[in-house]
């Protein structure tokens, strides 16, 4: 599935909610057609969302989040603050004894954690990370790679992604998992993708890119995070960063996005090489 895919199915899932002709009972007869297509991560998670506003919807005035600009699945209020909801299940968010409550800075952030079987609201919890050795916090991110090549140096047409724990202290990173999609661009393919060949100085067109970076990265974020890891909180690209005049540089991975709940503390780049 592509990400595109996953953001139009979430979208129509919850329009289908509002819509007083059809409402929750044909949200989830949708949901369970498009059931093989999100596979059983996606498919759980998105159930989860829907029970969760259909059932508390009025305990937490719950807002269900734009696929453009929020970051969480919901918005709301809980005892009388204005906070952001994001919905897990136990199935998914089985190590949760393990991770240490990250409070971060800025508006309240909670774990709605639901039964995986039966979708009551079990707790809502604190968002939390596993600790470095370092002392840190062990923060999920997603590296979107570049174009693959094989071993003739031919573009495969495909990309892969890697998942990995970033640590806010010490900086280092671990890399958990590797995925590989077709038509899931680095940032940076997406930017030159757009650059024209006389106008690529305009403003409005530099504007214009930097904001179809941000649809691409957020859409890849959302659905990552429901496909493969509940708890990820940014997303990086991989690049050579030029920083003497004279071409001098190093590689990294920059974050081209990062959940404001741990916005403060999330490294902007980490020294990488140059093959992951
Ligand atoms: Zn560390």
């Amino acid at each position: 599935m592509s990400a595109e895919t996953y953001n139009r199915i979430r979208r129509i899932l919850f329009s289908t909610v509002h819509n007083p002709q059809q409402g929750m009972a044909k949200a989830r007869e949708y949901l369970e057609r498009y059931k093989k297509r999100l596979g059983p991560n996606g498919y759980v998670g998105l159930k989860a969302e829907l029970e969760f506003y259909e059932r508390h919807r009025g305990d937490f005035a719950l807002t269900v989040a734009a696929d453009v600009g929020e970051h969480a699945d919901f918005s709301g209020v809980l005892s009388g603050k204005a906070c952001r909801f994001d919905v897990t299940t136990t199935l998914r968010y089985k190590k949760w004894d393990t991770y240490e409550p990250y409070l971060g800075q800025g508006l309240g952030y909670k774990i709605a954690l639901l039964s995986h079987d039966t979708f009551e609201l079990v707790d809502v919890l604190d968002l939390g990370f596993e600790r470095c050795e370092c002392g840190g916090y062990l923060i999920p991110c997603v590296t979107l790679l570049g174009q693959n090549y094989n071993q003739h140096g031919d573009p495969t047409w495909s990309n892969d992604q890697i998942l990995m724990d970033v640590c806010t202290g010490c900086e280092e990173y671990v890399e958990r998992s590797r995925y590989t999609h077709h038509f899931l661009f680095s940032p940076s393919e997406v930017a030159d993708s757009l650059i024209g060949d006389e106008d690529s100085g305009d403003e409005d067109n530099k504007a214009a890119i930097r904001a179809a970076v941000q649809k691409h990265t957020l859409s890849a974020y959302k659905y990552f995070r429901r496909e493969f890891d509940d708890r990820l909180m940014s997303v990086a690209q991989h690049q050579y960063k030029i920083t003497d005049p004279k071409g001098g540089g190093h590689w990294g991975m920059q974050m081209v996005f990062v959940n404001q709940a741990v916005e403060a503390e999330m490294p902007r780049e980490i020294e990488c090489p140059s093959e992951l």
